[in-house]
């Protein structure tokens, strides 16, 4: 090996191991609030220190680690200010900080010491560490379950507007969003395509929340919540879709999901998923990264577009097109054979 590339293995090395060097910086910097402190305009570090009740020296440092990969910028005398990619950091609709409030949550990184036993057993580290799946022990912190929550939502955002904005539902006449929750997808699918009649069909507790919001929006005689079970059956349509679910399942169970669809539907009726797409070896992809986290906690798998395929096919469906989106998920579209 070469100086120059033993030079650049040696980066990138240290640059993976000390990973945490930037995340947790981020972390704290979203748990401190201070890209909200900054949204008016910027302000000298000191300021910031004496806002967030912490050490100016400390804090300087930090916010010097965060603005030298381009998360804030420090100016002349160490004035603070936003970058476009820490304005995603201030509270509001599309914000990105309750994602990032839940990835460095404390709580989480004690999930994340029994890694080890999770890549030797295959199960969840949640299991070893509390003994019980991940909305189980959720269900004990209503703190932490807030921010998971808020966390989800927050991604949702982001993920449905890209959805909304890159495919064409105009042909469809009845669209049952299975694993659906609250209907917010759905909602901004009927609003953006006139004519289409849809439901929500989810767990009963769940569609309950979805049937208030149709109501609230004034499209509960477009759409129907139905509560039910998605390894029995489907709601009859002309297309069935399932937005971040089929991520949360073995191959088995979401070939039984699809299954209960495509006896729902006439041939040539569609099934969507919408799910991030793993793309093959060695491409640096988000999903990568993120299905360490389904691995460690979560317990479902991100999935290859081949491998979307085969479950569509055992299904009788066949994968017809990906449509991208600007957001991360991608729509692939199965039609029954
Ligand atoms: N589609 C939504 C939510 C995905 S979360 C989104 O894109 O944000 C997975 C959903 O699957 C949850 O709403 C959960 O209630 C639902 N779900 C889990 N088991 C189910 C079952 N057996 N039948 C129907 N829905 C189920």
């Amino acid at each position: 090996m070469s100086t120059s590339d033993l030079t650049s293995a040696v980066g990138q090395i240290q640059q993976v191991a000390a990973a945490r060097f930037l995340s947790k910086p981020l972390y704290i910097a979203a748990k401190l609030g201070i890209a909200d402190l900054l949204a008016a305009g910027a302000l000298p570090v000191e300021e910031l220190a004496r806002r967030t009740h912490t050490d100016p020296s400390a804090l300087y440092r930090l916010m010097r680690c965060l603005s030298s990969v381009g998360i804030f910028r420090e100016g002349e005398a160490r004035l603070i200010e936003l970058t476009p990619a820490a304005r995603l950091l201030v509270s509001g609709e599309g914000s990105l900080r309750p994602m990032v409030l839940w990835l460095g949550d404390p709580r989480v990184d004690h999930i994340w010491e029994n890694f080890l036993w999770c890549v030797q057993t295959g199960k969840t580290a949640v299991e070893k560490t509390h003994g019980k799946p991940i909305f189980e022990w959720l269900k004990e912190d209503a703190e932490l379950a807030q921010i998971f929550n808020d966390a989800m939502s927050a991604n949702a955002v982001i993920r449905y507007a890209s959805v909304v904005g890159s495919y064409d539902f105009s042909g469809i006449k009845k669209l049952v969003d299975v694993g659906g929750g609250y209907g917010a997808l759905m909602e901004r699918i009927l609003k953006a395509t006139p004519g289409l009649r849809g439901a929500v069909y989810d767990q009963p507790e769940v569609v309950v929340g979805a049937a208030r919001r149709m109501s609230a929006a004034g499209l509960a005689d477009r759409c129907e919540a139905i509560g039910g079970d998605m390894f029995k059956d489907a709601p009859v349509a002309d297309a069935h879709m399932a937005s971040l679910v089929l991520h949360d399942w073995d191959d088995d169970r979401c070939v039984t999901i699809l299954r209960n669809c495509h006896r729902a539907c006439a041939p040539g009726g569609r099934f969507l998923i919408v799910e991030m797409v793993t793309p093959g070896p060695n491409e640096p992809s988000f999903a990568k990264m993120l299905d360490m986290q389904m691995l460690a906690l979560a317990g479902g798998l991100e999935r290859t577009e081949p491998e979307y395929a085969a479950l569509l096919e055992r299904a009788g469906y066949r994968l017809n097109r990906v449509v991208p989106t600007r957001g991360p998920v991608s729509v692939l579209e199965g039609v029954k054979r």
